[in-house]
């Protein structure tokens, strides 16, 4: 799995999911709108500080936003 998928199963369920990187489902995300519905989505895992920027999403109204992102992340 790359967080590639867990960008489709956020979209599909609400939930981040598995990490990609360590197996851990200790997994958050942030949805920052930019520009009307589009903008970028972190995804991190909080257990072995891996994480994904996507830009360019459609932030769905359902996504909690601007979720204060842990500054020990590496993206
Ligand atoms: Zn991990």
């Amino acid at each position: 799995m790359k967080w590639i998928d867990n960008l489709v199963e956020l979209t599909e369920t609400g939930k981040v999911g598995k990490c990609p990187c360590c197996g851990s489902y200790d997994t958050s995300y942030s949805a920052n709108k930019i520009s009307g519905d589009f903008g970028h989505i972190v995804l991190w895992c909080n257990n072995c500080k891996n994480g994904y920027n996507a830009s360019r999403m459609k932030i769905n109204d359902s996504f909690k936003t601007n979720t204060p992102i842990p500054n020990n992340i590496s993206l």
